[in-house]
């Protein structure tokens, strides 16, 4: 009997893989959320939509463009925001990549990625990530051919967390042809302390033709449950994105919350400066136990287990951590009671090896 069949890659990739779930909220250290409830003032913007679910939302999100607008100094045209930065991924692989394009990143890098990629039709080229856990751009630039049509940088790094060097990424953009699209995914900006770290809205100011920012509510903006984020670039690029994305993705509770949080952004920033210096504790106290960690600029911290990483997750349960199999563990910075319980567990487990 004929059934229906998807397209070949439907059954060639995997499904993504969310993070482990944990007995309670605050045990779930596995998917780099922000440990705060929302914010009163977010809270009641977000609420105050609901009254008004029958309609359709702002399917042009004037006001959450002219928020990033203000908040960012670029104008509105230059943004386009999807449900989520991965959406907003989705939508520009789709409108930039045709069958047997190719499309290079780091690996070990974001989970995503290469589901996003091949769904789109391109080909994933993966370059490895050097031993610290820091993109190899020289890699990366050698890996573009003619087929290449996307580049992604994640920076900080998911799920490793250092940074690329502005002037590392600088010549990396310049070394590339101008019709190569380079992503600067930068999920966890907010937690970034080093003062050499790549930034990405620079180059779109610029005028560069071919650089494009993500950003998302999700990571700092604690919005992780509303899915909005973002794309700042060229204006072209960001009219193909928002082509390619269906419309009234983006509901109006989420831009509501989101538009919120551009206006309570100090008080933001002082969650964001608690999860920095718990991020710090963390590390420390890691390092102290003898684990060797990469720099972290990001809300998360990475152990390199390798064959070890599944057991570790066991051990340390009920925290939920991330693990990767065969490669290392991501524990994502919590309140610090859990932080200091995964690192009991850490200790012990550190101890018995
Ligand atoms: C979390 C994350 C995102 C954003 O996710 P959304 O919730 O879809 O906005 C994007 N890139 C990286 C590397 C991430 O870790």
């Amino acid at each position: 009997m004929a059934v229906p069949v998807p397209r070949p890659v439907i059954d060639a990739v995997p499904a993504y893989r969310p993070g482990r779930p944990a007995p309670s909220d605050a045990l779930k250290l596995s998917s780099n959320e922000n440990p705060f409830g929302p914010l009163p003032s977010v809270a009641q913007a977000a609420g105050a939509e609901l009254t008004r679910m029958n309609r359709y939302p702002d399917a042009g999100m004037t006001r959450l463009y002219g928020a990033l607008e203000a908040a960012l100094e670029v104008p509105a045209d230059q943004f386009a925001a999807g449900t989520g930065s991965v959406a907003v991924l989705y939508s520009l692989l789709s409108a930039y990549c045709s069958p047997g394009d190719e499309v290079v990143y780091a690996w070990r890098s974001f989970e995503a990625y290469p589901i996003a990629v091949e769904l789109s039709g391109a080909r994933s080229v993966r370059v490895p990530l050097r031993p610290d856990g820091t993109h190899d751009l020289d890699a990366m630039a050698a890996a573009v051919t003619d087929r290449t049509k996307v580049v992604l940088v994640c920076t900080p790094n998911n799920p490793t967390g250092p940074v690329v060097r502005h002037d590392d990424l600088v010549s990396f953009v310049d070394r590339l042809r101008d019709d190569v699209v380079v992503v600067v995914d930068e999920a966890y900006q907010e937690f970034v302390r080093e003062p050499l770290a790549a930034r990405g809205l620079p180059l779109v100011l610029e005028g560069r033709p071919n650089v494009v920012v993500l950003r998302t509510f999700s990571k700092a903006y604690g919005l992780a449950g509303l899915r909005v984020g973002y794309l700042c670039g060229p204006a072209a690029i960001a009219e193909s994105v928002r082509k390619a994305t269906a419309p009234f993705s983006v509901t109006d509770v989420a831009q509501a919350a989101a538009v919120a949080s551009l206006a309570a952004v100090d008080e933001l920033a002082e969650r964001v400066d608690a999860v920095v210096a718990e991020r710090e504790v963390l590390l420390a106290g890691l390092r102290a136990q003898g684990w060797e960690v990469p720099d972290s600029q990001s809300n998360f911290v990475w152990l390199p287990l390798g064959d070890d990483a599944v057991e570790f997750a066991a051990a340390v349960e009920p925290v939920a951590v991330r693990a990767f199999a065969g490669d290392g563990v991501r524990v994502s910075v919590g309140d610090p009671e859990v932080d200091a319980q995964l690192l009991k567990a850490a200790g012990v487990w550190i101890a018995g090896r």
